[in-house]
């Protein structure tokens, strides 16, 4: 409508924002469930970054998919790993490279319990792992539960010995234990954040003697010949791995009608699956697209597989160079007119916790995919923030989609925020927006999505790949 026009009916002209459940048809909900099925596998496969790289991997060879190391010119589908714990999947459709990417980045990498490089010790006939945790967990949160091992261990020669202790139902799980409440007196006076501080998240591995004889370091002697027998590898080995605690156990459904799913590490894992599924199914087109998947961002995107590195550029450069188009100046001008998804999970409103949350513009959980014009923290600090052309693009798709999506900042200003990996892709010159989920109980154990909003990404993302 043009400006001044009369309206017959300025009610029309509210933003009318509808739950991801309401008016949808048995058809529609099963569309919903049938998606989560697919993503609960992933979550239960892919519970480290080298899993997620060796799902994808293996799925996208599916889709026909060609590593890019044995592709030839002619390959439109191409798979690249980095370093076994970050990869992207391209999908090439202009082989001059004359306009950008349509790019959806997503993170791998999740928040959980790292072993430590000299972790075996004895303490009261018992032998424990010391710890040392990665990304932003609340401590406490992490004891007394059920963890599984998973990871690698790399020998001196470099053979890889792949690790996975606790999934099993027949395996053994491992554990931090926490003070009785009889005698946790000073304990329960303290801050929640030192309640467990990080030297006491020592993880109990077992306690019976070598040879059944009790003397200096029986039970550590045991636990080692155990890993040597079992798994070949010694006491010096544990400082080249990498082997992490995750809460052991399968995605599950919760409510009565199943409607959210539960797991540890749906930051990012659900967008991870959702881009991965989105470029999949977006069918033809005349577009270069790129979903990848980062390391790192749980600690700051830092390192060389994560986003705050040149890994995108040479990403790029690799493919582009595939099709004897690596100069420096394509490079320059590809990734600067890319557009760009920063598909990263969004806090949603949880009635328990809403004073953190600024109602009108926070993510409802079911109501659909957050689009994120902006993070950071006290006055948008240190965020990427989107421009105005390049969201109101994103918003024509997804409605154009039958997308359900809300805007969504994280939580009140001033009350905390936090920061993506919007602003280190950002520095290639290509629009970038965050755009995804929104989970209750970030970072926690066990993270909870609604499956309408899980849906709704992969909606989201589907419709980006297809008609941006
Ligand atoms: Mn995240
Ligand atoms: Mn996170």
């Amino acid at each position: 409508m043009k400006k001044n026009e009369k309206n017959s009916d300025p009610k029309k002209l509210v933003y009318t924002k509808k739950s991801g459940w309401d008016g949808i048809t048995d058809k529609d909900l099963k569309s919903i469930m049938d998606f989560s099925e697919g993503y609960k596998s992933f979550l239960d496969e892919a519970k480290t970054e080298r899993e997620a790289v060796r799902y994808i991997e293996e799925k996208a060879a599916r889709h026909g998919y060609v590593n890019i190391t044995k592709a030839k010119q002619g390959d439109k589908k191409l798979f690249i790993n980095f370093d076994n714990v970050s990869c992207v999947l391209a999908e090439i459709n202009d082989t001059n490279f004359s306009d950008g990417f349509l790019m959806v980045g997503a993170h791998i990498d999740t928040p959980r319990i790292d072993l430590k490089g000299y972790p075996l010790y004895e303490a009261e006939d018992m032998a424990y792992f010391k710890t040392h945790y990665y990304g932003g967990i609340k401590k406490y949160q992490w004891v007394t539960r059920a963890l599984a091992l998973h990871g690698v261990v790399v020998l001196e020669n470099g053979t890889k010995i792949d690790v996975c202790i606790g999934e099993d139902d027949s395996d053994p799980v491992f554990t931090i234990n926490d003070l009785l409440p009889h005698l946790a007196q000073d304990q329960m006076q303290k801050k929640a954040g030192v309640v467990i501080e990080g030297e006491n998240l020592n993880i109990l591995v077992g306690s019976i003697p070598y040879k059944f004889k009790y003397e200096k370091d029986a039970i550590k002697i045991a636990i080692l010949d155990h890993l040597h027998t079992k798994y070949g590898f010694a006491e010096e080995d544990f400082v080249s791995s990498e082997l992490q605690l995750v809460p052991a156990g399968k995605a599950r459904d919760i409510g009565f009608d199943r409607s959210f799913v539960g797991a540890h590490g749906q930051d990012d894992r659900v967008c991870s699956y959702a881009a991965m599924e989105a470029l999949f199914d977006a069918g033809k087109s005349k577009r270069n697209k790129i979903a990848m998947f980062f390391d790192k961002e749980e600690i700051g995107s830092k390192g060389n597989a994560g986003a705050n590195s040149n890994i995108l550029e040479r990403a790029v450069n690799k493919i582009i160079n595939l099709y004897g188009k690596g100069d420096y100046n394509t490079l320059l001008n590809t990734l600067a007119d890319s557009k760009f998804l920063s598909a990263d999970v969004n806090a949603g409103i949880d009635p328990e916790w809403a004073g953190t949350m600024e109602k009108l513009n926070s993510g409802k959980i079911g109501w659909g995919v957050c689009l994120t014009k902006f993070t950071g923290v006290r006055g948008k600090g240190n965020s990427n923030e989107a421009h105005a052309e390049f969201v109101a693009e994103c918003r024509k798709v997804f409605n154009k989609d039958k997308v359900k999506w809300q805007t969504a900042e994280l939580g009140k200003v001033d009350q905390g925020g936090g920061g993506t990996i919007a602003m280190f892709i950002a520095e290639y010159g290509m629009d970038v927006v965050d755009c995804g989920t929104p989970l209750l109980s970030m970072h926690a154990p066990f993270e909870v999505a609604s499956k309408a909003d899980i849906y709704h990404t992969y909606k989201a993302y589907k419709a980006f790949y297809k008609y941006l």
